[in-house]
């Protein structure tokens, strides 16, 4: 390299090198999946610092995830050393906002040590507001005004300038809104959104310590860029010196972030707004062999709302990606959990492979099965399946009905959902228990008779020891899955997700899920022994004594940015994902945003890349057909192998002659339309599945596959 002559240059392709020796001015790096973004911009920063044009603490850097700060930050140190040591603003949007309000917390009538809430509190003070205002909290919940207020932030809306169209509770949003910025303000507190927002505030208001801000910053860089919201925009736009030197870099086709507000316009806009910007595109792929970009790049072509690239990789090597079906979602559990161990028995350490999914409810039956295995394995960005609170719940509720005894289960549902019995209630109830030596429970039968408590906290106890009684005499006759089912609905649970209109669905999900789980066991019994069991071995997993790491599970949506030799992509079904309810919701758009979620998956892997759909799935007790999902038929057959392996279709006469066609199928690629691909899945259907609970898919005389179930029905799931 010319100026800095650092061998970091020495390994950059032409349009990377430009890209980062191009230092003056605005630069916007538009590019696929793996052309060397991330890469480009580390080296960017190292190279700025090298050649002295800036000092540490002059650069702005903003990453998605703090994950990914870290990372950059030991990139970058690994390069220049301990200059990287000053980089004091280098993070997230949430975190770099975080720091600049400290310092200028007062102007927004808040002191610098304030204090960010969580969703709990932050939903607490909400309720008190919405009940202040006689509004009915059932109706319109703390939860959704949250992920309102929320969505309200992103978008750079103080109340001052919330759009007429924008409400809550009948003409009331504006007035809440106020009134909780307010209360938060005596509380010296705010909320995520606030940071961004109050940003906003000062430096809009603020002439001279918005100049403060552009004239430190010399040099602004941005990852991902095409995830950034409005207010996110607006606050790098705010922060932007005339000189503009601003160098983004992003790819439209892995906007995925649109329910939060994040605007792929932002790329578009960026032009506009940086009159002169330089747009450099990076065609060659440096991550994927060909097979894996081909397929990802066929797939993403569906998609009509696309600024277009083209993409290369010089990695002729490596095979098709593989897309397979199976008869279920076990199935898929144990042919994925196989192929791990092959892989790993052929040298391929754990930690290089991953498995992404794209509802959280799927990782339940890869985890049970890794367990089994003793493979180790860890949930990325969130709690493993059976730790999730709402699993922790319905666990609760089927304790207490085991056992009467069981304490620790009685105080964590019996106010979930909230039946007006209070911590006061619980914990004299839990002393009382105590001090007679008997269970909660039994201290409760006496306690509703008594008058030790208030009357109203004594009438909830009763519904609530009715309830039990009821699902308990229930379970003595009905299978215990069934029963839960029941639980969760007459306890009001089902009803209290439902009113979560952020992470309610999910959960409901999960919900079913656990139901699915449950029914291939003989008792409720067997089942919270398996659960204890499966918690329990799960302990081991931290310790690595081979150095091979743990397989990575996460969400597609998490796994953005990420690379691994060894990628899975489970449940490719219509109604999984595509998700239904992105459809349903957004149409066109939402499907769009699925299909560059798929493309984010497949573009994850280095060397493999695996899909697989199952024909059926357990959905409440029943079973339903699952269509492949139409993004399967979207890969281009050329990069393409399809698969099935006689054994997870069971081993009968039929199926030789349905494999062989299967895997001739000539017209593959094409679609799963062709009559090889029905036969092999009119077989598949026709097998008969363990589970003794199994109805079949009807098939018509010519072998055609008639579902039993709706399709869209299947995609209750998503
Ligand atoms: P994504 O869109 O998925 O975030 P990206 O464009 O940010 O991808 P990087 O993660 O920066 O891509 O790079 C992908 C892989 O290619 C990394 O392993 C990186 O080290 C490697 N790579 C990038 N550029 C080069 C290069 N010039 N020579 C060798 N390897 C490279
Ligand atoms: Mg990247």
């Amino acid at each position: 390299g010319g100026e800095g002559g650092g061998d970091y240059l020495s390994g950059l392709n032409p349009e990377q090198r430009m890209a980062v020796e191009t230092t003056e001015g605005p630069v916007l790096v538009l590019a696929g999946a793996g052309t060397g973004k991330t890469r480009v911009l580390t080296t960017r920063l190292a190279h700025i610092l090298a050649t002295g044009k800036a000092r540490p603490w002059e650069l702005l850097v903003v990453t998605f995830t703090n994950k990914a700060a870290r990372e950059m930050r030991e990139r970058i140190t690994h390069l220049i050393g301990p200059l990287a040591e000053g980089l004091r603003w280098l993070g997230t949007f949430h975190s770099v906002a975080a720091s600049i309000l400290r310092r200028h917390a007062e102007l927004v009538g808040l002191k610098s040590s304030f204090t960010i809430l969580d969703t709990d509190d932050q939903e607490r003070l909400l309720k008190q507001l919405l009940e202040a205002a006689n509004i009915d909290t059932k109706r319109w919940t703390p939860k959704s005004l949250a992920g309102l207020i929320d969505h309200w932030k992103n978008r750079g809306w103080t109340p001052d300038k919330l759009p007429p169209s924008e409400d809550f509770a009948n003409g009331k949003g504006q007035t809440l809104y106020a009134a909780y910025q307010s209360r938060l303000a005596t509380l010296n507190a705010c909320d995520f959104g606030d940071l961004l927002l109050h940003n906003l505030t000062i430096l809009s208001k603020h002439a001279d310590i918005a100049e403060e801000y552009r004239a430190r910053f010399r040099y602004i860089l941005v990852d991902e860029y095409q995830d950034t919201n409005v207010a996110q925009y607006l606050w790098l736009r705010l922060l932007t010196a005339s000189t503009g030197n601003v160098c983004c870099v992003g790819d439209d086709d892995q906007s995925i972030y649109g329910w939060r507000g994040a605007e792929v316009d932002n790329i578009l806009r960026f032009e506009r707004d940086f009159p002169g910007a330089r747009i450099i595109k990076l065609e060659r792929n440096y991550r994927s062999t060909s097979h894996i970009l081909g397929a990802a790049s066929g797939l993403i072509a569906s998609n009509r709302d696309r600024l277009g690239k083209t993409l290369w990789t010089q990695d002729q090597s490596g095979e098709k990606v593989r897309v397979r079906g199976v008869w279920d979602g076990e199935a898929e559990a144990r042919l994925i959990a196989d192929e791990i161990e092959t892989a790993r028995k052929q040298g391929m350490n754990y930690k290089d492979m991953a498995i992404l999914v794209r509802a959280s409810f799927q990782m339940r039956a890869f985890e049970e099965r890794l367990v089994m295995l003793a493979v180790p394995y860890v949930v990325i960005g969130g709690p493993r399946f059976f730790e999730r609170a709402e699993i922790r719940d319905a666990h609760a509720y089927l304790r207490l009905i085991q056992s009467e005894d069981d304490d620790l289960a009685f105080e964590r549902i019996v106010n979930v959902p909230k039946r007006g019995i209070g911590d006061t209630s619980v914990q004299k109830i839990l002393q009382i228990a105590r001090q007679n030596g008997v269970s909660a429970m039994t201290a409760v039968r006496d306690l509703i008779t008594s008058d030790e408590l208030q009357a109203r906290t004594r009438t909830a106890l009763s519904t609530f020891v009715r309830d039990l009684d009821r699902w308990r005499a229930l379970a003595g006759d009905t299978p215990h899955w069934s029963v839960t089912e029941t639980v969760l609905e007459e306890s009001g649970y089902t009803d209290m997700q439902k009113a979560d209109r952020v992470t309610g669905q999910t959960r409901l999900d999960n919900l079913k899920e656990l139901v699915v789980a449950m029914q291939s066991f003989e008792t409720l019994g067997a089942y919270l022994e398996h659960v204890s069991l499966v918690m329990d071995l799960d302990r081991g997993a931290g310790d690595d004594p081979d150095g091979a790491g743990a397989v990575q599970i996460m969400t597609l949506h998490g796994a953005k940015g990420l690379e691994f030799p060894l990628v899975f992509l489970p449940g490719w079904e219509e109604g999984v994902f595509p998700s239904q309810r992105s459809i349903d919701e957004k149409g066109e758009k939402g499907l769009e945003e699925e299909r560059r979620l798929a493309y984010v998956g497949v573009t994850r892997a280095k060397q493999d890349a695996r899909i697989s759909f199952a024909a059926n799935r357990l959905v409440y007790g029943r079973w339903t057909t699952q269509l492949p999902s139409r993004f399967v038929d979207e890969l281009p057959m050329d990069h393409v192998e399809a698969q099935s392996d006689t054994g997870y279709y069971g081993a009968t006469p039929g199926m030789k002659d349905a494999k062989s066609r299967w895997d001739d199928a000539p017209s593959f690629g094409a679609g799963y339309s062709s009559p090889g691909w029905q036969r092999a899945k009119a077989f598949t259907a026709r097998q008969t599945p363990r589970s003794a609970h199994a109805r079949h898919a009807v098939i018509e005389g010519d072998g055609r596959l008639i579902a039993t179930a709706d399709p869209k029905s299947g995609a209750g799931w998503a």
